[in-house]
């Protein structure tokens, strides 16, 4: 097998929110760590749960895979990979560095685990885009769907996402992935959303090769109706199935398909 140049960096790869994005991985560990075990994962089951954060990726080794780069346009840097990015103790250091080096904005994407803590909130108060976990309308759903390490809350990850939204500047998108087993829980989760008013709902479903089946167009299209019917006013509402993708070849196809699988999507 081809080993990777990159260790950290990944893709770029099309993304049906960000459009082209250039991938970093702030954990990049073989084992995927995470607060979560979600039904849907495409890395398959949790192997390390810790809701500890810790320096995964030292930001002078990060720095230097970003300035070694080829030339690459894209519409976001992103971090995002193998496990939870807010894990990474020194997130913010990362996008600091970032910012320095790359004149794109950046994302990150999280599993909303650890957004009621303050040094978390800090750190992604320097990203320009959030994008953040919410598959759940109780405690007892997100036992079923993201199955959390006992630690962490349904509650205060919902009080943790609406103090979030009222010091953070930058773009909110919330993201929901739907099957059957939440699909009844539309309607709670549009409230929920409602009164977190992100920028934008994005209404996913498990496309990529999992252990769960995504819902139909229709199906998701319903649900989306009912989003926009609830927080419609407020916040923009997309689907997977209503945005195209653009084929993109990343420049390291390793370290890309260990975050995305072969497809990728
Ligand atoms: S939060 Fe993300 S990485 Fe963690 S288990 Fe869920 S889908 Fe996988």
């Amino acid at each position: 097998m081809e080993q990777p140049k990159y260790k950290y960096i990944y893709g770029p790869v099309s993304s049906w929110r960000l459009g082209r994005s250039l991938g970093i991985d702030p954990i990049s560990s073989f084992q995927k760590t995470c607060t979560f075990d979600c039904v849907y994962c495409q890395s398959g089951r949790t192997e390390v749960f810790s809701d500890r954060r810790e320096v995964y990726v030292p930001t002078e080794a990060l720095i230097h895979e970003l300035n070694s780069l080829p030339e690459v346009s894209v519409d976001y840097v992103t971090f995002a990979g193998h496990g939870e990015p807010t894990l990474a103790k020194n997130l913010g250091g990362m996008i600091r560095a970032v910012k320095m080096i790359r004149k794109e904005k950046v994302a990150v994407i999280t599993n909303s685990s650890l957004i009621d803590r303050k040094d978390v909130v800090e750190d992604l108060l320097l990203a320009d885009l959030v994008e953040a976990k919410l598959d759940a309308s109780s405690s007892e759903s997100f036992k079923v769907i993201n199955r959390p390490m006992p630690e962490i809350l349904w509650e205060d990850m919902v009080g943790g996402l609406k103090t979030f939204r009222k010091v953070f500047k930058g773009y909110l998108a919330l993201q929901v992935m739907f099957m059957a087993s939440n699909k009844a829980c539309a309607a709670a989760i549009a409230q929920i959303a409602h009164q977190i008013t992100p920028n934008e709902v994005e209404i996913n479903t498990p496309l990529r090769a999992c252990a769960v089946k995504p819902l139909s167009i229709e199906e998701i299209e319903e649900i989306t109706a009912i989003f926009r019917g609830v927080c419609g006013a407020e916040s923009k509402v997309r689907n997977v199935y209503e945005v195209k993708r653009e084929k993109i070849q990343p420049f390291c196809q390793p370290s890309t398909e260990r975050r995305r699988g072969k497809e990728n999507s």
